[in-house]
């Protein structure tokens, strides 16, 4: 029995796992105690996951319809009906949707098609849900989108505050290096609406109003300001700040006011301040309360003035640290996976766009950013999107307002979709289905919170016809008319093409650059160890910005909008500890379905008693979205008026559930992100 060094399936901790085959389809799961994510430990679901590599539910054979196909016959239809909306109605015509459960390797294959040869920016990601916000607010401080902390950094941090993020449940192995650090003796702040798991044994817990991060931030910088906490120097040689920054962080910023927007006692919200001013080195992790908002990337961006105007950044323990919820959203950026951002890091700009066509010697280049993900859906919806690829990912549960994204989808001529599951609550609306390979089937790369590469390998032979990811995007490519350049034989191929990529005429102008990867070998690629790349980003005090400074972003707090008479609640949406998305693969794991078994609604017991609900019961989660069935759990750890539901139940397991119907299809401005934390709501007993 062979051992295997690979990461873990699931979040963007991205866990090394030494995995041993027992069986045609079992295998020993371990943690790599030589992986600098976890140096050996892993959470509950990444020990299980030899319990989800069967082959329960598997889509092993193409499908054209309902009948099952060749693979050339279905790929060709694909290209033949990609070609045809193009010619009929333009590039823009046509989308992939793809996702942060992709490898590297199958995100630049996607992209290349996609931008450089059908010349659209029309490929966007699930991670658009989960992190795009922290993407735009890096792009608007740094001038790149590079995450300035590793997890050595949490080693050496003595001040560590969470915003917006349930770690415990979420980014467990995260979790337990920050409590070994607390343990310690550096002190912990959790900032979430909610009382999770994560504030146990917190030294403050500040359970501040959804969306008044930005009071709060603003506020700490007046504070940091007023007590001369302000790193001047590091300002004068590093930071641009603009002429009315200080004014637009003064507003409403003494500490009564910001108590009061935030609905914290004053008294929590000194010591908080306290804290900070007696621990420079700080970490401060913020994760999905922060990005999933109408306002995520200025809350970002609050975050990140905040360490930059302090000088806590580019120092070992001194980070604003953006922690990814999916196993490669990273790779996905790094290749230009969103529709945002062109490849590699470079966005729209034409002297970029030139350099990308000139490298993929393309006969086209994407003109300007494509759809993003609700933009996306909504032009599917009044009939403008001809054609559509969704690869791995289910926007009829993940996405806000799922009811109309099942419309849209309806409303779409042809539907392909690549997936490891047979049947999703995609799958009715899908002309042609084609089997992918699955974690422990597929070979690649990801790249994890913290910027570091590491190798996924397989582990079984491709089960059924299933073929990986980047083989069935290239041979659609080569049918569409371009076989020279999808041309790849194996992973390693595509890999020296993105280093080539990310380096070809950089110098320097951007912090991702592969460029002493360019010439790898099969061998080595085959046994490539985890790297970060960027090195300790920004401990020089350079910036990727034309004239190499970090920029300080005037961002002010939005009026918080006053409960609306018939959806009295807020809902909030989020993880279980022992579920990931939909639930295909955690959902084939008996012990893991034991931590939750059902889809809760938790309640405060006052809140519950006011609309007559019972501890157990049933109850509706109502929206102007839409509704649906709960059973209700009592919870002191929420908020009054605020009510959470779990994301992972789809039509599938459930009759109820069903989260993705209620969120408002509302994005923040800049980044696209939607904003899932806080939807008008109501709820009743039934
Ligand atoms: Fe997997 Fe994330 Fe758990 Fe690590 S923390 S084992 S990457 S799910």
């Amino acid at each position: 029995m062979t051992a295997t060094r690979t990461t873990c399936a699931y979040c963007g901790v991205g866990c090394g796992i030494v995995a041993t085959r027992t069986g045609a389809r079992s295998v020993e799961i371990k943690g790599d105690p030589e992986h600098p994510a976890n140096h050996g430990r892993l959470c509950s679901k990444g020990t299980h996951l030899g319990e989800t590599v069967g082959l329960e539910g598997r889509l092993l054979h193409p499908m054209i319809g309902k009948r099952r196909a060749s693979w050339d016959k279905a790929l060709d239809l694909v290209a033949k009906r990609f070609r045809q909306a193009i010619a009929e109605h333009g590039p823009d015509s046509v989308a992939f949707y793809v996702s942060g459960q992709l490898l590297t390797e199958d995100y630049y294959v996607a992209n290349k098609l996609m931008k450089g040869f059908i010349g659209s920016g029309n490929i966007d990601t699930n991670s658009r849900l989960c992190m795009s916000s922290a993407v735009a607010g890096h792009v608007r401080a740094f001038g790149e989108d590079v995450v300035p902390a590793s997890y050595d950094d949490l080693d050496a941090a003595d001040l560590i505050i969470l915003v917006g993020s349930n770690t415990a449940w979420c980014h467990p192995i995260v979790y337990q290096r920050i409590r070994a650090r607390c343990d310690a003796g550096a002190k912990l702040v959790v900032i979430d609406p909610r009382r999770t798991e994560t504030c146990e044994g917190a030294d403050l817990h500040l359970a501040i109003r959804p969306g008044s991060d930005v009071a709060l931030m603003n506020g700490l910088l007046a504070h940091c300001r007023e007590a001369g906490l302000v790193d001047e120097a590091y300002l004068a040689a590093s930071v641009s700040v603009p002429e009315n920054f200080w004014d637009s962080v003064g507003e409403g910023s003494d500490l009564w006011s910001v108590a009061r927007t935030c609905e914290v006692p004053a008294a929590d919200l000194r010591r908080f301040y306290e804290l900070f001013a007696a621990h420079p080195r700080t970490i401060t992790l913020f994760s999905q309360g922060i990005n999933q908002s109408i306002r995520g990337t200025d809350q970002v961006n609050a975050i990140l003035n905040l360490h930059l105007a302090t000088g806590r950044i580019g120092k070992p323990g001194a980070a604003p640290f953006s922690i990814t919820g999916q196993p490669n959203a990273m790779g996905g950026r790094e290749v230009g996976g969103l529709a945002s951002s062109l490849a590699s890091h470079m966005d729209f700009a034409p002297g970029n766009r030139a350099r990308v066509q000139r490298f993929w010697a393309s006969p086209t280049i994407a003109p300007k950013p494509g759809l993003k993900a609700v933009d996306l859906f909504r032009a599917m919806g009044e009939g403008r999107i001809k054609a559509l690829w969704i690869m791995a990912t289910n926007p009829a549960v993940s996405m806000p307002d799922a009811g109309a994204v099942r419309d849209a989808l309806a409303r779409c001529p042809f539907v392909v979709i690549s997936d490891v599951i047979a049947e999703t609550d995609c799958t009715p609306f899908a002309n042609v289905r084609l089997p992918a390979t699955g974690w422990g089937e597929k070979d690649g790369t990801v790249t994890n919170s913290e910027r570091r590469v590491s190798r996924q390998r397989a582990l079984f032979e491709a089960p059924g016809e299933a073929r990986p990811d980047w083989w069935i995007i290239k041979e659609v490519g080569r049918r569409m008319g371009w076989p020279g350049d999808f041309a790849y034989a194996r992973p390693a191929d595509i890999f020296r093409e993105h280093a080539r990529l990310s380096a070809y005429q950089n110098d320097g102008a951007r912090l991702f650059d592969l460029g002493d990867k360019v010439a790898i070998g099969n061998a080595d690629y085959e046994t490539m160890a985890p790297f970060r790349w960027g090195g300790d980003a920004f401990a020089d005090g350079r910036f990727p910005t034309p004239d190499g400074r970090a920029r300080l972003v005037p961002v002010a707090q939005m009026p918080l909008p006053a409960p609306l008479a018939n959806w009295p609640l807020t809902l909030n949406t989020g993880r279980y500890r022992d579920q990931w998305h939909t639930m295909t693969r955690t959902g084939l794991s008996p012990k893991l379905s034991r931590h939750r078994e059902e889809p809760l609604v938790e309640v405060h017991p006052e809140d519950a008693a006011a609309h007559g609900l019972e501890d157990g019961g049933l109850a509706r989660v109502s929206t102007p979205q839409g509704a649906s069935l709960f059973r209700v759990q009592f919870s002191t750890g929420q908020r009054r008026s605020e009510i959470f539901t779990p994301i992972h139940w789809t039509d599938r397991q459930s009759t109820g559930g069903r989260t993705g119907l209620l969120p408002r299809p509302l994005v923040d401005p800049h980044s696209g992100q939607p904003g899932f934390k806080s939807t008008p709501a109501k709820i009743e007993a039934v």
